[in-house]
């Protein structure tokens, strides 16, 4: 049974329960983190600490004390579950209010949770093989830059995903590749290492902001700009990122090879000098 942190308490999951009328429930009117632990020390934590703030101010809602003190509450939670490797869930909704109504209420008393999650297993060959993607059309609001719980779209697009046996489902807004349901995505055109520019219509990835900082290491040409549908189906390599799956080859679109139909070279030096980064070894 593991031990979670709700509102100042240390808790059995089990124990550990919210109101019905909390607006996370009722509204998806929350923001939420994950950070990945790697050998019991979680990684890029104050990059997630930095997009969390981002996302607290972004959605309104009130800065609780207990983000300052996300260290040791993951740290105590780590030690308490006896975890080395998982990952932190953090959410932060605007709390229970009284009755139900769209407009905040006026004295609002946020709901805060930490919870240790398992680590996602990837297919076995997901690195040796390389993983399959649908696109999906991009529903989503404008503000996709705040990571909120609000996920209907993101869930409806990975369910279609898995109902057509592929890993991600790639968002596309007027033929632009926007980022996947729960990653960002990589295109390598022409042999430059393109990526969406950071802006409203995306998710910042931290694993992203690794990932470009190693390209740029590595001397790898890399564009942050816009790319299209046609430009994905034509790149030479088409890789994913994100905190849970790391950095993954997509070598299948829409039925389609990537390139020659494996992972390519620029992909596998970024993926290994992120496990590098990681400190967890070479994947074989
Ligand atoms: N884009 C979306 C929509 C996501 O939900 C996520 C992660 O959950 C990402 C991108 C990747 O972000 P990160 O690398 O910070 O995990």
């Amino acid at each position: 049974m593991s031990t979670i942190y709700l509102n100042g308490k240390y808790l059995p999951l089990e124990q550990a329960t919210v109101s019905v009328e909390d607006r996370g429930f009722l509204f998806g009117d929350g923001v939420y983190e994950v950070v990945r632990l790697y050998h019991g020390r979680p990684f890029e934590l104050e990059a997630h600490l930095q997009r969390l703030r981002r996302s607290i101010q972004g959605a309104h809602l009130p800065l609780p004390n207990a983000v300052a003190d996300l260290p040791a509450i993951i740290e105590r939670l780590m030690a308490e579950n006896d975890l080395q490797d998982a990952n932190a869930y953090v959410e932060l909704t605007r709390g229970p209010a009284h009755p139900r109504s769209h407009a905040f209420p006026a004295q609002a008393r946020p709901t805060f949770l930490v919870m240790p999650l398992p680590i996602h297993a990837l297919p076995d060959d997901a690195f040796t093989r390389g993983v399959s993607a649908i696109t999906v059309p991009d529903v989503r609001w404008r503000r996709c830059d705040i990571k909120s719980i609000m996920l209907l779209p993101n869930t409806l697009a990975k369910q279609q995903a898995r109902e057509q046996e592929a890993f991600e489902a790639i968002f596309v807004r007027d033929a632009i590749v926007i980022e996947g349901a729960s990653t960002n995505m990589f295109a390598v055109i022409e042999g430059l290492l393109t990526t969406h520019p950071a802006d409203q219509d995306m998710l910042a990835g931290i694993t992203r902001q690794v990932v470009l900082a190693l390209a740029a290491d590595l001397g790898l040409g890399v564009r942050e700009a816009q790319f299209t549908l046609d430009q994905l189906y034509g790149a030479e390599e088409v890789f994913l990122t994100s905190t849970t799956a790391e950095v993954v080859p997509i070598t299948q679109i829409d039925g389609r090879l990537v390139g020659q139909g494996r992972p390519g070279p620029v992909t596998m030096r970024l993926a290994e000098a992120f496990q590098k980064t990681v400190g967890a070894g070479i994947r074989g």
